[in-house]
């Protein structure tokens, strides 16, 4: 019986030795990143996604989403808004190729992401794994208090209340600051909280 050539193809493969390791293949470069006035830019962004082979917009939409910044891809590069440095790209790229590119079960980089019903499915070409991509969700940030006593915060004054201090507001946050004016950004230190209002002086160094 004759057996198609896709068949036969697949036999051929079968019959090879498994490639015995494809790390030294796995080269991600490392992040070069400069600063342009108020954004920055990574220039081989398009390096990145070739060396793990995956979609350069669905790369950067997870990298915008970690980082927690705006960001565009130009030609080869990505402009982020504001100040992003090497390591933190570093480390969403590494948890980035964690999730989407490395295979659970054989721990190669020889995958191919595919959607299927809307699941994102990691295919390995190495072992011939399948399994959906396993986001995993970082554990919750620790709430940071947004205001607290004895602390020192730069604020705008927004307002002059009725007793002639400046009020200016930070979260939830209302902040008497006597000695300013409206318009003002000043360096307030906080001496009372009480519920969500604060009192403070302006603090000098
Ligand atoms: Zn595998």
């Amino acid at each position: 019986m004759a057996q198609s050539y896709d068949t036969l193809l697949k036999r051929a493969k079968e019959a090879l030795p498994a490639p015995v390791s494809s790390g030294e293949r796995f080269q991600v470069p490392e992040a070069d990143l400069i600063v342009e006035g108020k954004t920055t830019v990574l220039r081989n962004f398009l390096d990145i996604t070739t060396a793990i082979n995956r979609d350069p917009d669905q790369v950067l939409q997870y990298l915008l989403r970690e980082l927690g910044t705006a960001g565009a891809l130009e030609d080869r590069r990505v402009v982020f808004k504001g100040k992003v440095t090497a390591p933190q790209v570093a480390d969403r790229v590494k948890s980035y190729i964690d999730t989407y590119v490395i295979c659970s079960e054989c721990g190669r980089p020889d995958t191919r992401l595919v959607k299927e019903d809307r699941v994102a499915i990691l295919e390995c070409d190495a072992c011939g794994a399948r399994r959906p991509v396993k986001v995993v969700k970082k554990a919750a940030k620790v709430e940071e208090a947004v205001l607290a006593e004895g602390k020192v915060y730069e604020v705008m004054i927004q307002d002059i209340g009725k007793k002639g201090d400046g009020i200016a507001k930070k979260d939830k946050y209302i902040i008497y600051v006597p000695g300013t004016t409206k318009g003002s950004i000043v360096k307030v230190f906080i001496e009372k909280i009480a519920g969500t209002v604060a009192f403070g002086h302006i603090h000098r160094e």
